[in-house]
This record gives structure tokens, C-alpha cells and sequence, in this order.
């Protein structure tokens, strides 16, 4: 007799596991399946995000950050150090024990939930019949009421820059580094590529990033990429527009890098280069032909807005299908799904999803930039608070970047929040708050802020939307 669930969950990352521990919750029978398996051999929950996505980059960032702070922002708070050094290996140690913390913490959870772990490849058959092939080949069938498919993305690959891990690496192979190249190049200047190049050129590489596109991160407002363009540069990352790679060659411990741009065919020499060009939806393997399951021209799975697959009974979530491909979409959408399951009315705002660029300083969003808001002909009101105003970011010594505010001019209503400074990611969401409940500038305009914050320079942000910010001078009079 094959097992028969309630829901089967296929993929443990940040949309799989979520759904998987949602449903369990909601006392459906659930089981994940999940074929990652660790440097050891050992089977590890949590995905991308967690293997070798959002939390080791993120372990990675603020280690070198704490080495840069060191080097190039100690002394103007009057503290100085005899010798600073790095060890390479220890940094990357400590990254991989938080990497097995949390998987392990997901292992946990879903047992505490009672949610049942299947290690193996799953393939959806027709009638939500669900195929397991463990790593040995030993083939299970399994039944399920309901199938999530969370199978999510893995890096594009792109001829002229092969990757081998070794000289030429994608984002896992640079969080592997086991010293600090000296030439870094970094292939794309998206979010990927930007905060791996920081986590190097803060260790000492010598950092080019090339990127085809002329414009610098193009889902940004204009005056938030601008600012950053301009603070990275500064920081010594050599970021070249308009560069579109077109060859390398590997020579020894080196790489040859060939590019086109305005004054034509160029050349680049480098000692690890780093492909991020994007990611592509993990679909391979994962259907059987008369699964019923359609994808879209791009290869994505298609899904509607609640994330229904063309077959009833069947979901997909996360990187694997349309939409940004971040951790709390994914996680989000595997919550909707398994809502719905079960009767419930859920739905997501897809609005409100934050973007954010861990660099330093760090690049978070919300809601539109004023460019599309115009380009749709909505009339606008903004309003912006440098952070060179903050008393908390003076005190802190990290007075780069602004908060700005996008108001519809008719009715004052938060339609954007856009943040380039400190702790940008956290600031910004406290916009997303805002926006969800549909207020108004001057609703956050009214609010009590505590002083002296970060958060202050979102409250003088709102109040800069009608000119009645305190700590600046208006440029809008009321
Ligand atoms: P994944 O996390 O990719 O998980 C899918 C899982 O399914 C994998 O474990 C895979 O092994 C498994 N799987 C696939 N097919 C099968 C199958 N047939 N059978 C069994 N198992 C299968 N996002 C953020 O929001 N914030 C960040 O700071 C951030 N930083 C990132 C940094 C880097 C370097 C990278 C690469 C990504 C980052 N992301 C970040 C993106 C984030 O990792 C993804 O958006 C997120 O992991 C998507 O979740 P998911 O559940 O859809 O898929
Ligand atoms: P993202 O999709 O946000 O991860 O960003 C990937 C970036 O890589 C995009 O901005 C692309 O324009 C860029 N890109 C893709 N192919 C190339 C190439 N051959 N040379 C330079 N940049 C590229």
C-alpha cells in the first residue's frame, strides 16, 4: 500500500518548508520531500535561502562588514588597532555552522509539527500521484489530496562564461572562497552580484563588476540607484555599464575576460570571476508528461494569483514560478496555498513585497518608484529625509543615503517607500506596515517616533511629502 498524505510538499525551501509546516498546523497530513544533501552527504532542509542563498551571504556580509569597520571606521571614534588580520577559513566556518543551525532548526520543526521528512527526488504523476526516487533508485509512489510544487531556481549558466568552481564560480562557488582573490570579477549587477562582489572588495579584492544593462539596478527609483551607484564607486567597486561579456578563458589560476561596450571589444583579466546573471525555475525531472501541469513561455510552472496550477489540486510556489524570486514571496505564497487548502479566504498583496540589496549601505523598497508612478500618470507628492540629518545616524557614524516618500497628491496615500542607508531593510518595512493599511503620509506624519532612531528619518520622510518636516528645510512649503 502506497502512503497517502494530505498534502505532499515537493522542495524545502523557504516556500516549501512554510507551506509544509503551515499545513501540518492546520492538521492536514503532511509530507516534504527534499533531495539537497549537505557537503557531508547528509540530507538539509531550508533550500536555497538557507543552504546557500540568503543566510550565508548574509553571514558573509556582516563578517567582512565588521572587517572593513575595523579597518576604515574605527578611528573616527578614536579607537585604533595594532595589526588586523583575516582568516579566510574561519570566516567561511562560521557560515556554514549558521547554515546548519537553521536547516537543522527546520528539521526540527517540522518534526515538532509532525510534519513527515521524505528524502528523495519527487516527480508529480497524473492524479496527484507523487513518485519518490530515493538517492539509492528505490522508487515509492505516493498519494496526496493536495501537491505543492516548491522546487525552486537554480543559477542561469551562460555560454560565454562557464562555470567550473573553481576559477570561474557561480553565487555557491563565492561563498566557498577559501582566500581573497585579487581581482575580482563579477558578471551582473544584480542583487546577487552586488552583495557577493561587497562581501570581497570589503576583504581586500580588487573588484569589477560588469554588466550588460546601462542602467544601475533598473527596478530601483531613480534617485535611490543613482545615490548608490555613487556610494559603491566610491568604495572602490568598479562597476561598468553597458559591458556585455561575450568570452573567457581560463589560464592557470587566472581568467581572461572578453566584454563589449561603447568603445567596443575589451578585455579583462581576473583571479576568480563570479557568474550572476540571474536564475532560472527548477523544472527538470519534476513532471511527468501527462501531468497536466502547464508551464509558461519562460519555463516558469504557470499559476494563477493563488498560485493554482492548471491541474485542480496542484500549487506551485516560490522561485518556481512568476514573481520575485525572494525568500518571503516564496514563504508567503506557500501560506496562501495551504490557506486556501483548507477552506480559508487568503489572497497576497503582491504590492507590498519588499526588495532589498544587503550592501552597505543597504538598498531596501516598497511599492512603486516615482518614475512608473508618473509614467502612469499618477500625480505625486515626495518627500525625502537624508540620513546626514539623523542625529542617530551621526552618532553612528553612517550618514550615507535618504528615506523618500511617494504620495499619491490627491488623497496623501503611501504609495512608495524607497530607503538607501543604514539598516534600509528594516526601515522599509516599516513602510510596508504603513502601506498595507493604506495611510496616508500625514497618518505617519502624526505617529510618535522614538528619538534618537533610525526610524525618525521615515517620520520626517512623511512629514517632508506635505513640507512640514522639522530637521530639514522643505523644499515643498505647506
Ligand atoms: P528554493 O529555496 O530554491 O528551494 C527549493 C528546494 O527544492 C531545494 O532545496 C531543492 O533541492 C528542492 N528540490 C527541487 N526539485 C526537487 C525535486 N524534484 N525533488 C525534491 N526536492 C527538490 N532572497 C531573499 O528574500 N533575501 C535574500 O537576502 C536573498 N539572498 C540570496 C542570496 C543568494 C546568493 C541567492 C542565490 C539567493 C538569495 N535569495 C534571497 C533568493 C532566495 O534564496 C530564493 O528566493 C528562495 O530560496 C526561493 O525559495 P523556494 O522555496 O522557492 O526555492
Ligand atoms: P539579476 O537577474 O537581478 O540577478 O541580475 C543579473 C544581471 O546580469 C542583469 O542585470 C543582466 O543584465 C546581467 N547580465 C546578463 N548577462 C550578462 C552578460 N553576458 N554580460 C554582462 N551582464 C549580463
Amino acid at each position: 500500500m502506497s502512503q497517502k498524505f494530505d498534502v505532499v510538499v515537493i522542495g524545502a525551501g523557504p516556500g516549501g518548508y512554510v507551506a509544509a509546516i503551515k499545513a501540518a498546523q492546520l492538521g492536514l497530513k503532511t509530507a516534504c520531500i527534499e533531495k539537497y544533501q549537505d557537503k557531508e552527504g547528509k540530507l538539509a532542509l531550508g533550500g536555497t535561502c538557507l543552504n546557500v542563498g540568503c543566510i550565508p551571504s548574509k553571514a558573509l556580509l556582516d563578517s567582512s562588514w565588521k572587517f572593513y569597520e575595523a579597518k576604515n571606521g574605527f578611528s573616527v571614534h578614536g579607537i585604533s588597532t595594532s595589526e588586523l588580520n583575516i582568516d579566510i577559513p574561519a570566516m567561511i566556518g562560521r557560515k556554514s555552522t549558521i547554515v546548519k543551525g537553521l536547516t537543522g532548526g527546520v528539521a526540527s520543526l517540522f518534526k515538532a509539527n509532525g510534519v513527515t521528512t521524505l528524502q528523495g527526488h519527487g516527480k508529480l504523476l497524473a492524479g496527484k500521484k507523487v513518485e519518490l526516487t530515493a538517492a539509492d533508485g528505490t522508487v515509492e509512489i505516493i498519494e496526496a489530496d493536495h501537491v505543492i510544487l516548491a522546487s525552486g531556481s537554480r543559477p542561469i549558466d551562460i555560454p560565454p562564461a562557464p562555470v567550473d568552481q573553481k576559477v570561474i564560480v557561480d553565487s555557491t562557488g563565492a561563498l566557498e572562497f577559501q582566500q581573497v582573490p585579487q581581482r575580482l570579477g563579477v558578471i551582473g549587477a544584480g542583487v546577487i552580484g552586488l552583495e557577493l562582489g561587497s562581501v570581497w572588495a570589503r576583504l581586500g579584492a580588487q573588484v569589477t563588476v560588469l554588466e550588460a544593462l546601462e542602467k544601475f539596478i533598473p527596478a530601483a527609483d531613480e534617485a535611490v540607484s543613482k545615490e548608490a551607484l555613487k556610494t559603491f564607486n566610491k568604495q572602490g567597486l568598479d562597476i561598468k555599464l553597458g559591458a556585455r561579456v561575450t568570452g573567457s578563458k581560463v589560464e592557470g589560476e587566472q581568467v581572461v575576460v572578453s566584454y563589449t561596450d561603447a568603445a567596443g571589444e575589451q578585455s579583462i583579466t581576473f583571479d576568480r570571476l563570479i557568474v550572476a546573471v540571474g536564475r532560472r525555475p527548477v523544472t527538470t525531472d519534476l513532471l511527468a508528461s501527462d501531468s497536466g501541469v502547464d508551464l509558461d513561455e519562460r519555463g516558469f510552472i504557470y499559476v494563477d494569483d493563488y498560485c493554482t496550477t492548471s491541474v485542480p489540486g496542484v500549487y506551485a510556489i516560490g522561485d518556481v514560478v512568476r514573481g520575485l524570486m525572494l525568500a518571503h514571496k516564496a514563504s508567503e505564497e506557500g501560506i496562501m496555498v495551504v490557506e486556501r487548502i483548507k477552506g480559508h479566504k487568503a489572497q497576497m498583496n503582491y504590492n507590498l513585497i519588499p526588495s532589498v540589496i544587503y550592501t552597505h549601505p543597504e538598498i531596501a523598497w516598497v511599492g512603486k518608484t516615482e518614475q512608473t508612478l508618473k509614467a502612469e500618470g499618477v500625480e505625486v507628492n515626495v518627500g525625502t529625509f537624508p540620513f546626514a540629518a539623523s542625529g542617530r545616524a551621526m552618532a553612528a557614524n553612517d550618514t550615507g543615503g535618504f528615506v523618500k516618500i511617494i504620495a499619491d497628491a490627491k488623497t496623501d496615500r503611501v504609495l512608495g517607500v524607497h530607503v538607501i542607508g543604514p539598516s534600509a531593510a528594516e526601515l522599509v518595512q516599516q513602510g510596508a506596515i504603513a502601506m498595507e493599511f493604506g495611510s496616508s503620509a500625514e497618518d505617519i506624519g502624526m505617529m510618535v517616533f522614538s528619538h534618537p532612531t533610525l526610524s525618525e528619518a521615515l517620520h520626517e520622510a512623511a512629514l517632508a511629502v506635505n513640507g512640514g518636516a522639522i530637521h530639514i528645510q522643505n523644499r515643498k512649503k505647506r
